[in-house]
C-alpha cells in the first residue's frame, strides 16, 4: 500500500514508529507536511496539490492533525475522503473530537457514562449549573485546555463562581464537571484501532495533585483492561467516527467514565508503557481496510 502521514513532526517518536512499521511490513509511506497541501477545487475531480505540484496517488492517509492546525488539516482530510482515498479517521471525526463540548454532546447521546458536565455562559446560572454537577468539589475546564492546563479544582462553590467568571471575563469557554473523587488521581488511556483496544495503560498522579498528565509529572503503568472499559474505549471512538484513538477514561464507582476521545494519540508514552507495538497495529488495520475495505456509510 501506498500511505501518507500527514503529519508536521517528521522526526516526531510516534511518526518515526508509523514510518518504520509501514516500511518493516513492505509498504510505501511518507510523512506529508499537512500545511503544505493545496486543495485544488477548480476541476471536476476533487484534487489536492503538495508544494505545488499534484498529488500522486495514495491507497490511504493517516491524519496527525495537531490543535493549532485543526482547520486546515480537516479540510485537507475531507478532500482526501472525497478523492476515495482510505483514512481510518474521518475529518467530521476529527473535528469531534477537537471540541470538548461538542464530543461530550455527541457521547452522551449514545449512552457513553461521562463525568456529569454542565455549560454555562451567564453568571445567574453559574450556581444551579454547579448544583446540578453535585456541588463542590468541582473542576472547572478549558474548552481549549490540553496537557492538564486549565482544568482546576474548586474546593467551594464561591471558588468555583469566582473563577469561572474571571474565565468569562476573558472571553474564555469553561465547562463545569464532576470531580470524580473516587478515581483518586488516576486515569486511563485505552488505545483503540478498528473494533479493539490494542493498548492500554493507567496514568498515575505525583503526590496531592489530581491531574495525572505526564506533563503534570504524572507516571504510568501497563494495565489489563476490563471488558467494560475496552468495549466503553471502542464504543466512544466509533461514535466519534474515528478508527484510530486514545480515549481517557476515569475509573468510577460503576464503571468508566469517558473524559477525552483524542484523534491524533501520541504512541511514545503507550509504547514505552506496555512494550506493544501500536505503530504496527495502526498499519496492518489501514493495510487490511485498503484491501478488504468495510462498508461504511460514513466514508462516503
Ligand atoms: P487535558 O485534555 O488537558 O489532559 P483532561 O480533561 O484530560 O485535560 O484532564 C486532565 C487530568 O485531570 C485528567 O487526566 C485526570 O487525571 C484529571 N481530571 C480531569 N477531569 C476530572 C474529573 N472530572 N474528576 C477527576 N479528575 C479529573
Amino acid at each position: 500500500m501506498k500511505l501518507a502521514i500527514l503529519s508536521r513532526a517528521p522526526q516526531a517518536y510516534s511518526t518515526q514508529r508509523l514510518m518504520a512499521a509501514s516500511e518493516e511490513r513492505g509498504h510505501r509511506a511518507r510523512v506529508l507536511n499537512t500545511l503544505r497541501f493545496g486543495i485544488d477545487l477548480a476541476g471536476e475531480e476533487p484534487d489536492l496539490m503538495y508544494r505545488g505540484k499534484q498529488l500522486s496517488d495514495y491507497d490511504a492517509v493517516l491524519p496527525r492533525i495537531g490543535n493549532s492546525v485543526t482547520y486546515f488539516g480537516t479540510a485537507v482530510v475531507r478532500q482526501f475522503e472525497q478523492m476515495d482515498v482510505y483514512t481510518p479517521n474521518t475529518s467530521n471525526g476529527i473535528s469531534n473530537a477537537r471540541d470538548k463540548l461538542r464530543a461530550i454532546q455527541i457521547l452522551s447521546r449514545h449512552n457513553i457514562d461521562m463525568p456529569a458536565t454542565a455549560f454555562v455562559r451567564n453568571r445567574a446560572d453559574l450556581r444551579a449549573a454547579i448544583e446540578s454537577v453535585g456541588g463542590a468539589p468541582v473542576v472547572i475546564k478549558l474548552l481549549e485546555g490540553t496537557q492538564g492546563i486549565g482544568v482546576i479544582l474548586a474546593p467551594q462553590v464561591k471558588v468555583a463562581e469566582a473563577i469561572i467568571e474571571t474565565l468569562h471575563s476573558t472571553r474564555q469557554n469553561v465547562l463545569i464537571q464532576r470531580f470524580v473523587a473516587e478515581s483518586r488521581g488516576r486515569d486511563v488511556r485505552a488505545l483503540v484501532v478498528g473494533d479493539r483496544v490494542v493498548a492500554a495503560m493507567r496514568r498515575i498522579a505525583s503526590g496531592d495533585e489530581f491531574r495525572s498528565n505526564v506533563h503534570r509529572g504524572g507516571t504510568v503503568e501497563p494495565v489489563q483492561l476490563d471488558a467494560a472499559y475496552e468495549e466503553t474505549a471502542v464504543r466512544a471512538a466509533q461514535i466519534m467516527g474515528l478508527r484510530v484513538a486514545g480515549v481517557d477514561m476515569l475509573e468510577g464507582e460503576d464503571g468508566p467514565l469517558v473524559m477525552e476521545v483524542n484523534s491524533s494519540p501520541g504512541l511514545q508514552g503507550i509504547e514505552t508503557a506496555t512494550g506493544l507495538d501500536v505503530a504496527g497495529a495502526i498499519i496492518d488495520y489501514i493495510a487490511n481496510q485498503v484491501n478488504f475495505p468495510e462498508i461504511d456509510v460514513r466514508q462516503r
